[in-house]
């Protein structure tokens, strides 16, 4: 019996392996597991950074990120409306994350290099854009395609038919917890998200230029003491930098479009 569920969970995987254009129209592999297995994820890895840092108390400072955040969302496709959450740690890094599942995770040491609301749009709608190109999808398939042995995918699978849910919970939570949506994207992945990430913060009325602004202060923090966080999984800042600013020229259009139609953020 056991071999027959597992035949049949295989069967069913290398069918939902599935190669799609990204937001840029560059080919990924996704699918290895459903978009709702990977909000189940989501969820599962924000449940662990919430229990592990404490939320800042700071009730003007969580309005401000949720504000941001809220202006953003809002230019989503309809796919990606969904009611995003977030949470502001009290941490002094200076970092931020988004997760499958419509899940945000600001440190409060990001207003250390965001030192505006259009600057941490930057950071946010980054963030984000790694989500809606799927990109946490992408690595959880390369990962699974990789090393992934065959009982955790039957296991995996099985859940689709209803076998097993809490194992596969359990599963799920396992991948978040060995850091695969927290491990660094590769720079095909960190271009294409600056690239959405700078087109939603146009559309949400946040100055793209600023995005440039935010990457310069990340620089002049990284000369102090230590490099931020955000550096170790967002490298060669330099680079992206002009890749940025150049963009930001061709985005003025949108942004000032953006603050004509009345998205004019005031988040503080
Ligand atoms: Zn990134």
């Amino acid at each position: 019996m056991k071999s027959v569920v597992l035949g049949l969970s295989i069967a069913v995987l290398a069918t939902a392996c599935a190669t799609t254009t990204s937001p840029t129209g560059r080919s990924q592999r996704v699918g290895a597991v459903s978009q709702e297995q990977l909000n189940l994820m989501g969820a599962q890895a924000f449940a662990q950074a919430k229990a592990k840092t404490p939320q800042s108390s700071n009730p003007t400072q969580t309005a401000y990120v949720r504000c941001v955040v809220s202006a953003i969302t809002r230019q989503l496709p309809s796919a990606w409306q969904t009611n995003w959450e977030t949470a502001l740690f009290a941490d002094k890094s200076p970092n931020a994350f988004a997760l499958p599942g419509g899940k945000v995770g600001v440190n409060t040491g990001i207003f250390t290099v965001a030192k505006n609301q259009d600057q941490l749009a930057a950071v946010i709608a980054h963030e984000i854009g790694h989500v809606v190109s799927r990109h946490h999808d992408e690595r959880v398939t390369r990962q699974m395609g990789a090393q992934a042995g065959l009982g955790i995918l039957g296991a995996i699978v099985g859940s689709a038919y209803g076998q097993g849910a809490a194992n596969t919970t359990s599963q799920l939570g396992g991948m978040a917890a060995q850091g695969i949506f927290l491990l660094p994207n590769n720079r095909t992945q960190e271009t294409e998200a600056d690239v959405v990430g700078q087109q939603l913060m146009a559309n949400a009325g946040f100055d793209p230029q600023q995005a440039v602004n935010l990457w310069e202060n990340m620089i002049s923090a990284s000369g102090g003491s230590g490099s931020p966080q955000f550096l170790s999984t967002h490298p060669d800042p330099r680079a992206r930098i002009s890749e940025l600013r150049n963009r930001a020229g061709a985005l003025m259009p949108a942004y000032q479009q953006a603050r004509a139609s009345g998205r004019t953020p005031n988040c503080g």
